[in-house]
C-alpha cells in the first residue's frame, strides 16, 4: 500500500504535464477533424518555435500534414517548409532525410506533383553529401498512440531512451513496449 503510493508519487513527479491544447489536437486528429486538428497544432508550434523548444519541428510538420489531410494543401506547405528549415538550422540531417522524404512522398500521394518537385529540390539544395545513416540498434514495438497525449507515434519521431522506452516526440513521456 505505502509502496505503491510512493511508486504512484515518482510516476506522477516524472511525468511531464501534458498541455491541455496537445491533447485536444490530438483528439481532433484522431477523429478525422483535420482542419481542427491543424489550428491547434499550428497554435502549439508557433509557441514552441518561439521560445526555441525542441519540438517545434515535429509540430509543424504534424500540422502541415493535419493540412494536407484537410485538403488544405496552400496552408499546409508553408508549416511543413518550416518544420524542415528548423532541421536544417538545427543541424538535425538525420531527421531531415526522413521528415524530409515522408513529406515529399505525401505530397505526391495527394497529387501535388509540383509542390512535390519544389520541396525535393530544395530538400537536394539543403542536405549535405552524406547525411550519416544512424541506423539505430534493436527497438522496441511502440503503441500506436501515446498514452499521456494521444500522439500517433511513429518509430522514427519518438526518441528511444533504451530498448524498451521511448520518449514521446510531442508530449516528452516515456512511452513502454507493450508486453
Ligand atoms: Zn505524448
Amino acid at each position: 500500500m505505502m509502496r505503491r503510493m510512493f511508486r504512484r508519487q515518482i510516476r506522477k513527479s516524472l511525468a511531464p504535464a501534458v498541455p491541455p491544447i496537445l491533447q485536444e489536437a490530438n483528439f481532433a486528429l484522431s477523429k478525422g477533424e483535420y482542419g481542427r486538428a491543424a489550428e491547434l497544432l499550428e497554435q502549439i508550434a508557433r509557441a514552441a518555435d518561439g521560445r526555441g523548444g525542441p519540438r517545434a519541428p515535429l509540430f509543424y510538420l504534424q500540422a502541415g500534414r493535419s493540412r494536407l489531410l484537410a485538403g488544405q494543401a496552400a496552408l499546409g506547405i508553408p508549416s511543413l517548409k518550416r518544420g524542415l528549415e528548423l532541421l536544417v538550422q538545427r543541424g538535425q540531417y538525420h531527421r531531415l532525410g526522413e521528415a524530409g522524404s515522408r513529406t515529399v512522398s505525401e505530397l505526391n500521394e495527394r497529387g501535388l506533383k509540383a509542390e512535390a518537385s519544389a520541396m525535393e529540390a530544395w530538400l537536394q539544395s539543403v542536405l549535405p553529401a552524406a547525411v550519416p545513416s544512424a541506423m539505430p540498434a534493436k527497438r522496441g514495438i511502440l503503441p500506436t498512440h501515446c498514452p499521456a497525449c494521444g500522439a500517433p507515434l511513429r518509430p522514427d519521431e519518438v526518441e528511444w531512451l533504451d530498448e524498451m522506452t521511448a520518449e514521446c516526440g510531442y508530449c516528452g513521456s516515456p512511452v513502454r513496449e507493450t508486453p
